[in-house]
């Protein structure tokens, strides 16, 4: 492996620069140890950034390209992805904690986003409304100008590719503000710009902290639209800054989602789902399937095959795990998985059966065992809130009715899934579940195609497919009286 570079700067204007606000440490959640050091940057090189956004937009040299020009750099940024994509997964994966193959999924779901939305640019078309004999009326759609996007790091590669492919292949100038815990991945944004030779200005990349950078952002004045990924308390602050500006806000936040079993469901399949849909990123998932409810009649015998595919995942550093396999990696920080550790614990307490793991393993590593509780009932902790971990949260249910009002009975409303042979239950089960995106027999089905974004308190405006270039552009209507 190669040696990882020690000092990280951040992008801004075109120019590789340390940041106001000091350096701050990054290290690897498998061992504890320091990674390298990231340039912070304060609420000046935010304004920076943003001024250097502003001017490109207003300039026009980027927003005034034909289409199909900023969509051929929008798509080439992916291909750079893709031709250093051992290298990102590398850093990826000492940063972030997952395992390596992982890295390169994530890698090649952020390469598919410049590759969809590079192919998306050229559609963006207005209308032509009729007015009548003495009109002629017509739509456009235009760039917002400067987009701001905070972002999560639980993916943060995919998380950047999915709003910025989209803000850029629009017309807009970025301003990205990274993740303290896994900001270093980002600068391969940077590098893409300027190796397919975006104009200055067009993409800036910074790390700060939330409550300094993130804040400076989300609340400066010259910022005309806000992609946000996170927690929802970091959302509602984040719309509370939009509102004083009185701009769009998009808020990607958390999830419980659950997946209701009927008795006549693929159960072998199932258990491979669940794999995915629990264990994959160690569960740090906003769309994770971190609870299931189950028929009662097959409660047993899947749990225990649930049990047996769990404690087969081989958990260890992410570097070390290379290739698709029964494995995972550790979680982002020891605060992540004390905090899921804690909630585990807190549930036995509160009566729940621990089935499988639930313990801090590996140490120093930010390693927790492949979890599965059950005997949970709805009111619990557990059962409610997100753990943003490897943790299953098994519930059990007398008939359809039961369980679509537990499915129903948090906040939250990213995804659900439906197990079941039987088309019509299931598609009773789609219309009632409340929630952007639901899976049938397959967790995860869908792509960077289909739209994505939640109900309730998993927050507004979508992501992914052709929903999510609407969220980048505004509409401007041109009504012409004729003589
Ligand atoms: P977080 O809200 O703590 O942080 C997210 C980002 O917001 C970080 O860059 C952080 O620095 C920044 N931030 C923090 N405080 C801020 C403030 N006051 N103003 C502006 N920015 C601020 O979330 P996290 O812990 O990084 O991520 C985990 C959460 O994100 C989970 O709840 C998860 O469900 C959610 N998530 C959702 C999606 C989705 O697409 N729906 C995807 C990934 C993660």
């Amino acid at each position: 492996m190669s040696k990882i570079k020690s000092h990280w700067k951040n992008y801004i204007d075109g120019d590789w620069q340390e940041g106001g606000a000091g350096w701050l440490d990054v290290t690897d959640p498998a061992s504890g140890g320091v990674l390298a050091k990231q340039a912070m940057a304060d609420a000046l090189d935010v304004d920076k950034a943003v001024q250097a956004a502003k001017r490109l937009h207003l300039s026009g040299v980027w927003s005034d390209l034909r289409p199909v020009e900023r969509s051929r750099m929008v798509q080439k940024m992916g291909q750079y992805l893709l031709d250093h994509i051992e290298d990102i997964a590398q850093i990826l994966t000492l940063e972030q904690g997952k395992p390596l193959w992982e890295s390169r999924l994530e890698i090649e779901g952020a390469a598919r986003y410049f590759e969809y939305y590079g192919n998306q640019g050229e559609t963006i078309e207005g209308r032509s409304v009729p007015l009548g004999g003495s009109y002629f009326d017509f739509t456009t759609h235009e760039p917002y100008g400067v987009s701001a996007q905070i972002i999560p790091w639980n993916y943060p590669v995919e998380m950047t590719a999915r709003s910025l492919s989209a803000a850029l292949v629009t017309g807009n100038a970025c301003v990205v503000k990274t993740p303290e815990l896994t900001p270093l991945t980002n600068a391969y944004f940077a590098h893409a710009a300027e190796y397919v030779g975006l104009p200055k200005g067009a993409v800036n990349i910074l790390c700060g902290l939330g409550h300094q950078a993130g804040a400076a952002l989300s609340a400066h004045p010259d910022v005309n639209q806000i992609v946000f990924t996170g927690s929802v308390p970091t959302g509602i602050a984040i719309a509370k800054a939009a509102a004083q500006n009185v701009v769009p806000s998009i808020l990607e936040l958390g999830g419980k989602s659950a997946a209701i079993v009927y008795p006549d469901a693929d159960l072998e399949a199932l258990v491979s789902d669940v794999r995915w849909g629990i264990y994959f990123n160690a569960g740090q998932v906003c769309s994770a399937m971190s609870r299931m409810i189950v028929h009662e009649s097959i409660h047993d015998q899947l749990v225990e095959l649930l049990a047996a595919m769990a404690s087969s995942l081989s958990v260890g550093p992410g570097i070390e795990r290379t290739e698709f396999g029964a494995n995972m990696g550790a979680m982002v920080s020891l605060s992540q998985r004390d905090r899921a550790a804690g909630m585990v614990s807190e549930a036995r307490d509160a009566g729940a059966t621990l089935v499988t793991g639930g313990h801090a393993m590996n140490s120093p590593g930010a390693f927790l065992e492949p979890t599965i509780l059950a005997d949970l009932t709805p009111d619990m902790t557990i059962a409610r809130e997100e753990v943003f971990g490897p943790v299953l949260s098994v519930l059990k249910c007398r008939n359809e009715e039961e369980a679509l009002v537990i499915a129903n009975g948090t906040d939250y409303g990213l995804v659900g899934g439906v197990f079941t042979a039987d088309l019509d239950r299931a598609m009773q089960a789609v219309r009632k579940i409340k929630a952007g995106q639901i899976f049938v027999n397959e967790w995860y089905a869908g792509g960077v195609e289909t739209p994505f974004g939640g109900y309730g308190k998993s927050g507004y405006g979508r992501e992914k497919g052709r929903e999510a270039l609407w969220n980048y552009v505004q509409t401007k209507n041109i009504a012409i009286r004729l003589r």
